[in-house]
């Protein structure tokens, strides 16, 4: 137990000998610890037990859309808990805010998506994608159609079928036993995705599932009229398609939903992270009219597919105020305005820095690439992305490196993010190139 008395070295001890860090790396954890023992955040800014403050230009994992620390979300959570915190959503039982919040995800959600299965957060929400998709196949006369396509560098999370789905391969490759009837093709090639389909057989082929922007695997935007051809390959081959908008879904890319940007409508589509703002753990699969008319004509029984939390009263009312905060702070329009200028600052860096390759960003989600030499394209022998985000962290900036057969910064800040913010991160990384490439060339 930690007492009031502990001392930051305690608290740094206990975390190497008792706490398991997700996703991470275990032995550097042990030699270092904790490189930040956070302890409270307002707004876009964390502070850890030192005193020490810095930005949080990753929203801490894509999700803290609002920023921290809104009072009402703890107002909210704390009337909803002290008069009802949970009941069960199985069977014919149901609650208010899980309606409620059903509804209110109906109305902002694109096309005919308009019927929701709540989950605890976007790894059970994409698996859920997947079974739903193999089950209404089922139903529909079609028991072959059980494959599942998703692109080579996606992140769909870690459950089986979700970690099945993940294209990073490291991710597939931590067991060496992964669920079967997983294809994965390059994210860029719709003649690949067709060559696949044809060579696997369409008629054994359920769903296609991507990110409209890839998160993990390093911020990559679509080629451009990507997603119109892939919604056009799925109604040919007669097969769902499903966009995992956990990262890029409640205004991270400038709309509502990262697909928006590309004018289709997939038949289901998987959220979590910004749906709540972390400020509560929740997910979910909003399926389209046709889907879930047929679940309502064929289902035979009990729909055998539900979590303990799925539509969690306390986690819904919290996710309904976050909505509400969303909406009421223009925080989209904001994400599509600061976006652009978070833009501009990485192309001012891009002229001034010979390391910075290719920059993107599409709201407030963007991605600076390291190269050795900018006009091959060619890296460095040993990645620098965890150099430079150490060295951004020292000069008060949060941001994460991904060194999946690339050496990339990505950045996701809350979207209450200020102009004068963005402006300050983009000085924070001027110094953080400055110094590394001063050890470096
Ligand atoms: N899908 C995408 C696109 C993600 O980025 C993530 C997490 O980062 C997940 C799914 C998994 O979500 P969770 O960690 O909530 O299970």
């Amino acid at each position: 137990m930690i007492k009031e008395t502990t001392s930051i070295q305690e608290l740094i001890d206990l975390d190497k000998k008792h706490f398991i860090h997700p996703t991470t790396a275990i032995e550097q954890q042990q030699a270092d610890g904790p490189s930040f023992i956070f302890k409270e955040g307002k707004g876009i800014y964390l502070t850890d037990v030192t005193g020490r403050t810095v930005i949080d230009g990753m929203a801490s994992l894509w999700n803290v859309n609002i920023g921290h620390g809104q009072e009402e979300m703890a107002e909210v959570a704390k009337e909803q808990m002290a008069k009802l915190a949970f009941t069960s959503s199985f069977a014919t039982f149901s609650n208010e805010p899980a309606i409620r919040l059903a509804a209110k995800i109906a109305s902002i959600a694109p096309g005919d998506l308009n019927a929701v299965f709540f989950t605890s957060g976007g790894s059970e929400s994409n698996d859920t994608a997947i079974k739903l998709a193999r089950h209404y196949w089922l139903l529909k006369g079609q028991p072959n159609r059980q494959k599942i396509i998703s692109r080579s560098k996606s992140y769909h999370g870690v459950a089986m079928g979700a970690t099945s789905a993940t294209g990073l391969k490291p991710f597939r490759d931590f067991t060496n036993s992964i669920a079967p009837d997983f294809y994965h093709v390059d994210g860029s090639s719709i003649e690949e995705l067709r060559k696949v389909i044809e060579q696997e057989g369409p008629e054994t082929i359920a769903a296609f599932i991507a990110e409209p922007i890839q998160g993990a695997g390093g911020v990559n935007l679509p080629p451009e009229g990507y997603f119109k051809e892939v919604r056009e390959i799925c109604d040919e081959y007669g097969i769902l398609m499903v966009t995992d908008e956990v990262i890029t879904g409640f205004g991270r890319t400038g709309t509502y939903f990262g697909i928006e940007h590309f004018g289709v409508v997939p038949d289901m589509m998987c959220f979590a992270k910004g749906v709540t703002s972390g400020y509560a753990q929740l997910g979910g699969v909003v399926l389209n009219d046709r889907m879930h008319q047929d679940f309502i004509a064929l289902s035979k029984g009990t729909l055998l597919h539900g979590y303990t939390y799925s539509g969690h009263p306390m986690a819904c009312a919290v996710a309904l105020k976050n909505i509400e905060i969303i909406e009421r702070e223009n925080l989209i329009e904001n994400s599509k305005q600061r976006g652009e200028e978070l833009l501009a600052g990485f192309k001012k860096l891009q002229s001034k820095h010979p390391i910075i390759g290719d920059v993107r960003a599409l709201g407030l989600i963007g991605g600076i690439s390291i190269v050795k030499d900018k006009q091959t394209g060619e890296g460095f022998e040993t990645q620098l992305a965890p150099r430079l985000v150490a060295e951004a962290a020292k000069n008060g900036l949060i941001c994460r490196s991904v060194t999946f057969d690339q050496d990339t910064l990505v950045f996701a800040p809350p979207l209450i993010i200020t102009k004068a913010e963005v402006e300050r991160m983009i000085e924070i990384l001027d110094e953080t190139f400055t110094a590394v490439e001063k050890e470096i060339l």
